[in-house]
């Protein structure tokens, strides 16, 4: 029998436990690299609805993220073209984490607060509760209000805080039964989009079919967010006032929502690199958080899990993580921040905003049949060798005589 593989000479701290942190660490715990997961909340949970994942974020998984389980939804009608939204569950992911036995671990309740660098002996991470780990590197996977992405580009940098979209919108669930027998078997199981000014509304059945989420999507007049809270309890009263004059269908199914919550929706404006010196590396919402308009945030989080991971899994020490994050930057920055800039975008035109479409319907159908093919669409297979061959580049240029001469590491 084959001894077991023996696990890569380096670690990694991932910093957050959500789906770009929990895809990276199956990821990498099932290519032998030592992961240790640092997660601020006492557990693992589910928070709010279910997330959609398009057909690029499904092609990530098979073989290469574990057994992340697909559940078949309803094709989006005229918004969504042709293609299919899958919803998922992590669970079997992190059931595969622990069964193997490889390395793969968490730890809850720590919430880092710091990160020092400290030269060959690798990254030092602080948490709230006083405790300290160290590492080779760090992938900040903690969210739009990422604390490493703070500590990466300085607090003083106008891009390490998120910012307001200029859209909230109103959440809610609704038992599908209920749904059903307002609106009918069509419009209710059916994902519906309804556009207006200003506003609109998207219904999905979600849950296996049982549930209806409903968002009732608006643009804030002012354009500024002055609560420290993004997510509020409201009223269905208030929120009703926000659609008076919309049609029945629209009014019925908002009406239906018992507990109505108020988010706000921020983004990040786009940085210049996603890593620095072969330590500190960002993945998911922490890179590039977008608004919700494309419905792929967390699909770009496990594609950026799929890439880092394959890269990680082709080295061999920690002198070579900097080449590693520096190719990873290389192939999922643009991309990434095209979809920030793409969903504003669409959030625009959903709410009839966009100065060139405005509420030209046509030209609304038009725009929204394409908009999603650049995400869906994606060769990955194709991007995964991009990134592979500027890694091999990148080690070249590290084992060259000039490199150790000049102190060049091929990164940023
Ligand atoms: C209304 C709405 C609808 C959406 N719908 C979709 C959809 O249909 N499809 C889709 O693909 N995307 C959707 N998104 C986007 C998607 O939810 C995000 O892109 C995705 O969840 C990001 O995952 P993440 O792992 O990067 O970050 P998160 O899920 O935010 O996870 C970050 C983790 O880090 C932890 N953390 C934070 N700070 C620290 C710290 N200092 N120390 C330690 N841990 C920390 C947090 O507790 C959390 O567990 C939607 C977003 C919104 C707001």
């Amino acid at each position: 029998m084959l001894p077991p593989p023996q696990p890569k000479p380096f670690s990694i701290a991932i910093v957050g436990g959500g789906i770009g942190g929990l895809c990276l660490a199956v990821a990498l715990v099932h290519h032998n690299v030592r992961v240790h997961v640092y997660e601020a909340a006492p557990a693992f949970s589910e928070i709010g609805a279910g997330v959609g994942l398009g057909p690029n974020a499904r092609a990530a998984r098979p073989g290469h993220l574990g057994r992340l389980r697909a559940v078949p939804d309803d094709e989006f009608r005229v918004a969504r073209g042709a293609g299919k939204v899958f919803q998922f569950s992590l669970r079997d992911g992190e059931a595969e984490q622990r069964r193997s036995g490889r390395g793969g671990a968490a730890s809850f309740d720590k919430r880092l607060v710091g990160i020092e660098d400290e030269g060959e002996e690798g990254v030092v991470l602080k948490f709230s509760d006083g405790t300290l780990a160290i590492h080779d590197a760090v992938v900040g996977c903690d969210g739009i209000k990422s604390q490493v992405r703070k500590l990466l580009l300085g607090e003083g940098n106008k891009a390490s805080e998120p910012v307001f979209s200029g859209h909230y919108c109103y959440r809610g669930l609704v038992p599908a039964d209920k749904a059903i027998e307002i609106l009918g078997e069509d419009l209710a199981t059916n994902s519906q989009m309804y556009l207006g000014n200003h506003a609109h509304v998207l219904t999905t059945l979600i849950e296996q079919g049982k549930v209806v989420n409903v968002v009732g999507y608006r643009t804030k007049e002012d354009k500024r967010w002055n609560d420290s809270a993004w997510v509020k309890p409201t009223t269905k009263e208030e929120m009703l006032a926000e659609f008076d004059g919309w049609s029945k269908p629209v009014k019925s199914i908002l009406g239906l929502i018992e507990k109505v919550d108020m988010w706000a929706l921020f983004d990040h404006l786009p940085v210049a690199t996603y890593h620095r010196k072969g330590k500190i590396c960002l993945l998911g919402d922490s890179a590039h958080a977008s608004t919700p308009h494309h419905g792929a945030g967390a699909g770009m989080a496990v594609e950026d899990a799929l890439i880092l991971s394959k890269l990680l899994a082709s080295i061999n020490s920690a002198g070579e993580l900097e080449s590693v994050f520096s190719a990873y930057d290389a192939v999922r920055r643009p991309r990434s921040q095209r979809l920030v800039a793409s969903s504003r975008k669409v959030g625009d035109v959903y709410n009839f905003e966009d100065a060139a479409i405005g509420d030209n319907m046509e030209a609304v159908r038009e725009y929204l049949q394409h908009a999603w093919e650049w995400i869906w669409n994606e060769n990955l297979d194709r991007q995964l060798e991009n990134a592979q061959l500027l890694l091999k580049m990148r080690l070249k240029q590290l084992r060259s005589p000039e490199a150790h001469s000049n102190g060049v590491n091929g990164g940023t």
